[in-house]
């Protein structure tokens, strides 16, 4: 009997181990089964761009997109899934990044797609930083750090549905007083990017909503001035800044060209302007890419 039961236990190991072997040998095909199409738009970006992962097929719905080890939502988009993936500011020209899409199926994390991100030299306007006495006073202002909270706490919201529709507007249409990622330096040190655009019109010009969202942010801020901050749903943010006066409020729903604002020079400004930010997951991005790219 005893020899019997082992030569028992001997078959089931055999049999666990072509089955193991079966399905080791049939994965590719099982991947074949899970179909999926990814488009990655970007692939030669520039700091302050946007990498656009879409994301076809059965298994969109359960796909993970990385880039460079960091974690960006697919979020449903028509029929198709799609991530947007910031570029810093200050991301180092000439390097090369990764982006990854996975799939956790029944047999591990399989990688649907793998290709790098090449990160392109920006001609960034560069200036030689003047701070006055009123500026450095206004950076001491108590409130400034709680401001900042706020508005980072705003930002980090990510809604599943897409709000915004088409191309971007500009707040306001004027001169481009300073673009995004002039760069601010001081004895060939950068101490600074500028993380929107400026621009110039007259006093008292209505402010417009750059896309459908909701008012995630409506008040006035010591380095912002008064502000609207416009939730478009995914993770995407917009920015108006140093308004002389405010014309909605939170909560509000606003579509493309609805007044949110008038033009001011409220908080850091040296005269009447609008500083128009965009925001991906908190990251600031180049607002004139999204005047000409839908996204
Ligand atoms: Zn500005």
């Amino acid at each position: 009997m005893p020899n019997s039961r082992r030569h028992f236990k001997f078959e089931v190991r055999l049999a666990a181990y072509i089955v193991a072997l079966a399905i080791a040998a049939a994965s590719p095909l099982l991947a074949l089964l899970e179909p999926a199409s990814i488009v990655v738009c970007g692939q030669a970006a520039l700091p302050g761009g946007v990498i656009k992962v879409v994301v076809d097929g059965r298994v969109a719905a359960k796909a993970r997109c990385y880039f460079n080890g960091r974690r960006y939502r697919l979020f449903p988009a028509g029929k198709v899934y799609r991530a947007l993936v910031p570029v810093e500011v200050d991301a180092q020209p000439w390097s090369s990044g990764t982006v990854t899409v996975h799939y956790k199926s029944l047999f591990g994390d399989k990688v649907l797609y793998s290709g790098p991100v090449r990160v392109g030299e920006p001609d960034f306007d560069v200036i030689k930083l003047k701070i006055s006495r009123r500026k450095t006073k206004l950076y001491r202002d108590p409130a400034v750090p709680d401001a900042r909270k706020l508005i980072s706490r705003a930002l980090s919201k990510r809604d599943q549905e897409q709000q915004w529709r088409g191309l971007f507007i500009m707040p306001v249409s004027g001169r481009i007083s300073a673009p995004f990622g002039q760069r601010r330096v001081r004895r060939n040190k950068t101490l600074s990017y500028h993380l929107g655009m400026d621009i110039a019109a007259s006093s008292g010009t209505v402010v417009a909503a750059v896309n459908d969202g909701v008012v995630a942010v409506a008040g006035y801020f010591p380095l912002q001035g008064n502000a609207v901050i416009i939730n478009h749903g995914q993770g995407v943010f917009s920015a108006c800044y140093h308004m002389s006066a405010l014309a909605t409020r939170e909560g509000l729903s606003v579509k493309k060209g609805d007044a949110v604002g008038k033009v001011g020079s409220t908080g850091i400004s040296t005269g009447p302007h609008v500083h128009w930010s965009m925001f991906i997951h908190g990251v600031p991005v180049n607002p004139a890419d999204w005047t000409r790219i839908v996204y």
